[in-house]
């Protein structure tokens, strides 16, 4: 387990790099100490050996990418472990690494200034700053955001108290917490009709609904990454607090979740419905609104309806009293840094515009991961999310770019930018998805192929013109090289009609 000091160690920190390098010559310059930050700088120190290559995080710990494993042609799955910055060093000689935030850009001198005054020429410079979590209510602490390892800290040290927790939004983080919170009353807040609906449609959520109910399968075997204690984080931190990069894949695996009530899960959801307003006790008490039950609730008749520290009312008119809340709806791109460049192209979910170069409009300035909005013509079966893969894959391939860019060759995007493809987990279960899953751009041109083994697996795909397009895969399938392979062909399937997902006929051997 790392300490304070060797989480910092060889790490310059602002008051070494005071020593600013105006005079240095302009290097390759990456900000950012998340996924798609170390991937790009990681990416530039190989194909650049002879360049010297900074990375600036705010974060004390970075994030690395272990284990990773392409799974099929586009298919990929990997770890991500929280490291010192030292780490990086040691493994990349030509990367030097600083503990600082940086603060402004002047791209006309191509120069970035930091918090502690270090000012730095660039030749090239990769803005990585990821996203801010959107919170439904700034400024109260008990409405939290979970973005990193800090905020998973304070949400799991709340919850221990905890009797009931209203969870905001239906994407991910939210799906996965609502699975792993045990032993505290959950009300499940989303705007859509049907649950997980970023990722899964309204078919694949009756699949998982029984499991908001159902007890939890325990954990299957070790925690295989490393992870740096919060201890050590504050201990980093001390340095300097700053926030830290979004967290990685596995990121609540081990993580105790348990309320203070007995039991597993117990969540209500409340369909299409948004948080109104936030409000303190006394702010209920002359509302005149009655608190809302949960049906079947253990807590609800043990607490008396006032005294919850918090209370949300939602758009369809209903009020929770609850311990705390998480706000879990999405991310704004972090671009902070460019608050005074007028001239920056911002996409309309206020993600840095890049080309098929991972370009902005300014000059020698590239952005990846959370903060960019892919802004070139989309390859048919591809669209931006913002996920881990996307931030890795946006990371090699902007070093790549800044490097051909320097020397003028020409390249051709990445092969990972074909097809959209994601492997993640909900609710215990595996969950592939394979281009437009979920029909996107498709209009109403389109069909819709359905396995459905009870509690086994979930296999949807979407057809279209007799091609396929797209695919949801829950479960242990099996069907996603083939499954990538068909959409990537782009054959005609019509022949095979519902023989495509005839679980007796083995599809693999009619294609090879
Ligand atoms: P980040 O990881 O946010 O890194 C940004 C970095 O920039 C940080 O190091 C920060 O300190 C630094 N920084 C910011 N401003 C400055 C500055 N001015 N100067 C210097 N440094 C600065 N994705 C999935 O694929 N699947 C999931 O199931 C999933 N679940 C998630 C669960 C949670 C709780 C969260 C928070 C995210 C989840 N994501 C998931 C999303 C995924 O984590 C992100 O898409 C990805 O990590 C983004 O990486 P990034 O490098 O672009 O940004």
């Amino acid at each position: 387990m790392a300490t304070a000091d060797s989480t910092t160690a060889g790490v310059e920190k602002p008051a070494e790099a005071q020593m600013a390098r105006l005079d240095s010559p302009p290097g390759l310059i990456v900000v950012g100490g998340g996924i798609a930050g170390v991937t790009c700088t990681e990416t530039l120190s190989d194909l650049c050996p002879e360049e010297e290559i900074t990375l600036i995080s705010a974060s004390p710990l970075i994030k690395t990418v272990t284990n990773f494993n392409q799974i099929s042609y586009v298919l990929e799955e990997f770890e991500v472990e929280e490291r010192p910055a030292a780490a990086l060093q040691t493994r990349c000689q030509n990367v030097r690494v600083v503990q600082d935030m940086v603060t402004e850009i002047d791209s006309t001198n191509c120069k970035i200034t930091t918090q502690s005054g270090l000012k730095i020429q660039y030749k090239k410079l990769c803005v990585c700053t990821g996203g801010i979590p959107k919170l439904i209510c700034k400024d109260n602490p008990l409405v939290l955001g979970i973005r990193d390892t800090e905020s998973v800290a304070t949400f799991q040290k709340k919850l221990t108290g905890a009797k009931r927790v209203v969870v905001v939004g239906n994407g991910g983080i939210a799906t996965e917490l609502v699975y792993e919170i045990e032993g505290c009353e959950v009300v499940w807040v989303i705007k859509d009709t049907s649950i997980s609906s970023t990722f899964v449609d309204a078919g694949a959520a009756e699949f998982f609904l029984p499991h908001l109910v159902k007890d939890k399968e325990p954990a299957q075997g070790p925690l295989k990454r490393h992870k740096y204690e919060v201890a050590d984080l504050e201990a980093a931190r001390r340095t300097q607090p700053t926030k830290g990069g979004a967290l990685g894949p596995d990121w609540n695996t081990g993580l105790d979740m348990k309320g203070q009530a007995r039991g597993s899960h117990q969540v209500h959801v409340e369909y299409q419905s948004e948080v109104k307003s936030v409000w303190t006790p006394s702010e209920f008490k002359s509302s005149n609104k009655t608190a809302d039950c949960v049906p079947s609730s253990t807590t609800s008749s043990e607490k008396p309806a006032t005294e919850w520290p918090v209370y949300v009312h939602l758009t369809n008119g209903k009020t929770y009293g609850c311990d705390f809340v998480v706000s879990a709806t999405g991310v704004t791109p972090n671009t902070a840094l460019f608050q005074n460049q007028i001239n920056l192209d911002l996409a309309d979910d206020k993600g840095m515009k890049v080309d098929d170069h991972m370009r902005t409009n300014i000059e020698h300035i590239y952005a990846a991961g959370d903060v960019c909005t892919a802004s070139w013509e989309p390859a048919t079966h591809w669209m931006q999310m913002r996920l881990w893969s996307q931030a890795r894959q946006m990371g090699a391939y902007a070093a790549k770019c800044m490097v051909a860019d320097a020397t003028g060759e020409s390249i051709s995007q990445d092969f990972c930018f074909e097809l959209f493809a994601h492997v993640t987990k909900f609710f215990g279960y595996k969950v592939v998805l394979l281009g437009k899953y979920n029909a996107q751009d498709l209009g109403n041109e389109y069909e819709i192929l359905l396995r459905v083994s009870d509690d086994r697996e979930f296999v949807k795909v979407i057809l279209c013109n007799g091609k396929m397009y797209g695919a949801i895969l829950i479960g242990d399938t099996d069907l996603e090289e083939t499954f990538e392979n068909l959409i990537l062909n782009g054959l005609d399937l019509s022949r095979y009609g519902e023989d495509l997902l005839d679980p007796n006929i083995e599809i693999e051997d009619y294609f090879d």
